[in-house]
């Protein structure tokens, strides 16, 4: 296997040309700022509920380069954070969040059939096993013996044959994608629903209505941030705690301020004649 600065996924996608850079002035309905899954599903979504609309996303590199085209692979269920979900959000959110995932799961594999993507979409189920006793009770708070199931030790086993498996739980509505294939595949699905694609073409800003890049600008009604983490680097994304410093730094100048206009008042009051 070769290692390369973007891993396996993507080198074993194949890498197309990447498509041109957004030049000069370009009007949109909808902007979507960053291709990954989420800027990309969000442009699919929408050209499916209107496909007259005009959809432009603009992507700093290559559309699936980031996470989306090399992460683990699992569609998951979300059937093992059932738990701590409930903790968080308490038991009516916690089951509809976990059955949108459970929709969602087949939702994939029915779209990569239907717009005819290869991205390998198989769904077997994930089986999590324990190698040591403390291991045992790990995630036996999510089993309900259907959508989470408990496996003994020969189960385990008789799925991936290892003899150091002790049991685990199954969780049968889970799939695995390629994920690089299935992002390569949306960036062509997009585009083949009229989406437009604008790649190298880094965003340094935005506001309502406008997306300003390092090679033009996009108009638009409406503007979908879709940098995940790389938005810490984009003004109005940034984090608190970067907000925080600036705010500090800015009280740390009106003081100085304060400080030097009180000395030459001062100043001023002892210059002035008696
Ligand atoms: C190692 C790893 C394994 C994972 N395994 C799984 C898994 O098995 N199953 C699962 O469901 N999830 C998994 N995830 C999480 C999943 O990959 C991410 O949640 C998902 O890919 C996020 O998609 P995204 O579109 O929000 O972000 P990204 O894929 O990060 O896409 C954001 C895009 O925005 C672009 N961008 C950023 N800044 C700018 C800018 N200023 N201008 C223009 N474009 C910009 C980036 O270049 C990038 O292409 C994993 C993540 C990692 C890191």
């Amino acid at each position: 296997m070769l290692h390369d600065a973007h891993g396996f996924w993507i080198a074993d996608a194949g890498s197309p040309p990447p498509r041109p850079a957004l030049t000069g002035e370009e009007r949109a309905d909808v902007a979507v700022v960053g291709g990954g899954y989420v800027g990309m599903w969000t442009a699919w979504h929408v050209l499916e509920a209107a496909p007259d609309a005009r959809v432009v996303i603009v992507e700093a590199a290559r559309c699936g380069h980031g996470p989306s085209g090399r992460n683990g692979g699992f569609v998951s269920s979300l059937d093992l954070s059932l738990p701590s979900l409930r903790a968080d959000l308490g038991d009516a959110p916690a089951r509809a969040w976990v059955a949108a995932a459970h929709a969602t799961v087949d939702a994939i594999g029915a779209w990569c059939e239907a717009e005819g993507v290869d991205a390998w979409y198989h769904k077997a189920g994930e089986l999590v096993v324990s190698t040591a006793p403390a291991q045992d009770a790990v995630s036996a708070d999510a089993v309900d013996g259907a959508a989470v199931r408990t496996v003994d030790a020969a189960g385990a086993r008789a799925i991936c044959a290892s003899p150091v498996f002790r049991g685990g739980v199954l969780v049968p509505q889970t799939a695995t994608v390629h994920p690089a294939r299935l992002a390569r595949g949306l960036a062509r699905v997009v585009e083949r629903h009229g989406g437009t694609i604008y790649e190298q073409t880094e965003v340094l800003d935005w506001g309502t209505g406008s997306v300003l890049t390092t090679h033009g600008t996009v108009t638009a009604d409406t503007v979908v941030i879709a940098t995940e983490g790389y938005g810490a680097t984009l003004p109005k994304t940034a984090t608190d705690a970067e907000l925080r410093l600036w705010f500090g730094l800015a009280l740390c100048f009106a003081g100085l301020l304060l400080i030097v206009i009180r000395r030459r008042r001062l100043h001023a009051a002892r210059c002035l004649p008696r």
